[in-house]
């Protein structure tokens, strides 16, 4: 189900035009999509605890997407049965003063996962590109540069054991604007809206332009990336919970075997 949303090296996405609501060639309904979540919330929980227990490597989770693109409830219904012990989440804002007197990769190095966890990143180093690009204010030059210094990176990640699995949540304008509007009239969820996401909502589509450059730019082997569609929260859920699975079970973490004598030991 997930392997036509994986964008292959070198190739784009196509975000224009790209259906923002449906997965190609499978067909689900909200019920059916909700057993099959149930189904892989429990099977990540398993294998999250094979791979903490095996403790040597550590699988990273990017989410990338517009404002309202559904980054945090890709989260928390994913690995809602996760001890949240054995999670690192990470949400990245615009860097601080601190962290400006830094290389842009120096607070996603330190906010990495320890080995058996989970690192979950909602935003992350590709902001770094992805701010700057869709306001006009990288040059072209500068971005390649940077998805140069990223693909390097996200190679010695894997080289050292931490599998990178990479998710842009695909909503369409139209989804963002009700989104939005329902920030605005709600007064439980305002709190998330700044005056300014309308400026990044202006420029939609440079930012979709940014995305395409990214993804073209930065899935590989190693770390691919996954235009999931997200307009549906229950597609979109199920979706993502699948990515995670199957990116555990390719890790195939194994549960060490004890100390010696203690299989078949009988407690007194
Ligand atoms: P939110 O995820 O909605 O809480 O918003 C976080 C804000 O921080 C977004 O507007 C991001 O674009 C911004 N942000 C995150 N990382 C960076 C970065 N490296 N450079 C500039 N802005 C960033
Ligand atoms: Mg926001």
């Amino acid at each position: 189900m997930i392997d036509p949303l994986r964008i292959e090296p070198g190739s784009a996405p196509k975000l224009v035009g790209r259906d923002t609501s449906a997965v190609p060639e499978w067909s689900i309904d909200k019920s059916d999509a909700e057993r099959e979540l149930a189904e892989r919330v429990v099977q990540i929980d398993l294998l999250q605890n094979r791979l903490f227990a095996e403790n040597a490597r550590s699988m990273l989770l990017v989410l990338q997407g517009t404002d309202t693109a559904g980054k945090d409830g890709a989260i928390k219904n994913t690995f809602k049965q996760v001890n949240p012990a054995f999670l690192h989440v990470t949400a990245f804002k615009a860097p601080s003063s601190t962290e400006l007197e830094h290389d842009y990769l120096w607070r996603v190095h330190a906010a990495l996962p320890e080995r058996g966890r989970i690192g979950i990143f909602n935003r992350s180093h590709y902001e770094d590109v992805l701010v700057p690009r869709g306001r006009g204010l990288l040059s072209a030059g500068r971005v390649a540069q940077r998805y140069g210094h990223i693909n390097d990176f996200e190679r010695m990640l894997t080289d050292e054991g931490t599998s990178v699995v990479k998710v842009l949540l695909h909503i369409s304008k139209e989804e963002q604007r009700q989104r939005l509007q329902a920030r605005v009239d709600d007064p439980e969820k305002r709190w998330k809206m700044r005056l300014a996401d309308l400026d990044d909502r202006k420029l939609w589509d440079d930012f979709q332009s940014a995305y395409e450059e990214m993804i073209e730019a930065t899935s590989t082997e190693h770390a691919p990336w996954y235009v999931v569609p997200a307009d549906r929260k229950w597609l979109r859920n199920v979706v993502v919970a699948e990515i995670v699975v199957r990116a555990l079970e390719a890790m195939a973490p194994t549960i060490p075997p004890g100390d010696d004598g203690i299989a078949g030991l009988v407690v007194e």
